[in-house]
């Protein structure tokens, strides 16, 4: 009823984008687990993102956001909030001397591409992963001592009043897998500082780079990444594989054998399944090391029924 609400009026607004209705979030996540969302909306351009919050605002409506959904846990019971994906629209690539901009919805390997085609180096660690330019800054997506946030120069935010502004690099703090945002604002448009080399070069090392992702991490099994953050000096996933957790089943969730840090869903893996080996996984960790692993997966949705 709330969302019927909220199509209404934004639809009244002059909302421009797509809008969904009971979407299995199993098709929005690269996990292909969840529920159904109630509504799905992929706002086109800034205007309509600008409509949604302003109606999410009047009605008090929480709403998650959505990148390429490849970092996300859903419940099997699906999300009564609105859900709003990004990457439909917000995909503008533009290049300024050794500067480039790419909006919230641009895969980071077309971002990648674009920058070799230019002759502008810096982002190739990150081939390899799946998500968004926004989702990529949000999370400080890294890989091989890199992080996305390294190379930030500036950020075009927009707040919960769909007020708009460019926020510079110093005003940001890029933590190990979080970014914090001087208001916890919406990411529009990342502003990247490259450095001028060959093309060729730059190719040849995303290659190389994705070369040994897929040597060590099961790239082509629905998963939501690495499930844990790495503790202080040691990698999660040689915790878990010195514990003999490789290959662990709960339904179709397995500890993959390739990298331990990694669930795969081996079949149709309900979330419940995935927080059951999440559980037996710190506790084992707890009780066989001392230490509390955290996760870097987000759990989103209605939280699961107690047994
Ligand atoms: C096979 C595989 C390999 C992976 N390898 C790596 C890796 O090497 N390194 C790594 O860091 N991660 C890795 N990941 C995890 C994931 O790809 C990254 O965290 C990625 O940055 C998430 O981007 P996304 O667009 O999919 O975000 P989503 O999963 O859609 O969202 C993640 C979070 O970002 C928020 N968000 C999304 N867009 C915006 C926006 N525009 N503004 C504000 N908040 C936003 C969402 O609300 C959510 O909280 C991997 C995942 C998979 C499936």
């Amino acid at each position: 009823m709330i969302n019927n609400g909220l199509e209404m009026g934004i639809k009244k607004d002059g909302f421009k984008g797509e809008i969904r209705r009971h979407v299995p979030m199993k098709e929005c996540t690269s996990f292909r687990i969840g529920g159904t969302a109630d509504l799905v909306l992929y706002p086109q351009e800034i205007g309509d993102l600008q409509i949604v919050m302003d109606r999410c605002r009047d009605q008090k409506l929480p709403y998650l956001l959505l990148g390429n959904g490849t970092n996300l846990l859903v419940s099997d019971r699906g999300v009564r909030e609105p859900v709003i994906n990004l990457s439909h629209g917000f995909g503008e690539m533009r290049k300024q001397g050794s500067t480039v901009m790419a909006g919230a919805g641009v895969k980071l390997i077309q971002l990648l591409r674009m920058c070799a085609a230019n002759n502008l180096s810096g982002l190739e660690p990150l081939a390899g992963i799946p998500g968004t330019v926004g989702g990529g800054i949000w999370m400080n997506a890294g890989s091989w001592d890199m992080q996305i946030g390294d190379l930030v120069s500036s950020l075009m935010v927009m707040d919960r009043t769909g007020k708009i502004r460019w926020v510079k690099r110093d005003e940001v703090e890029f933590d190990y897998r979080r970014t914090k945002l001087p208001a916890e604002e919406l990411i529009l448009q990342g502003e990247f500082s490259l450095q001028r080399e060959k093309g060729t070069k730059i190719v040849k090392r995303m290659e190389e780079f994705l070369r040994k992702k897929k040597e060590t991490q099961p790239l082509f099994q629905p998963s939501a990444g690495s499930i844990f953050k790495n503790p202080l000096g040691i990698a999660a996933g040689k915790l878990i594989e010195e514990a003999g957790l490789k290959g662990t089943r709960k339904g179709d969730a397995m500890v993959s054998p390739l990298h331990a840090n990694f669930i795969v869903n081996v079949g149709a893996a309900r979330s419940k399944d995935v927080l059951e080996l999440i559980d037996l996984i710190r506790e084992r960790i707890y009780q066989g090391k001392g230490v509390k692993l955290e996760l870097e997966v987000m759990i989103i949705g209605e939280p699961e029924m107690a047994a």
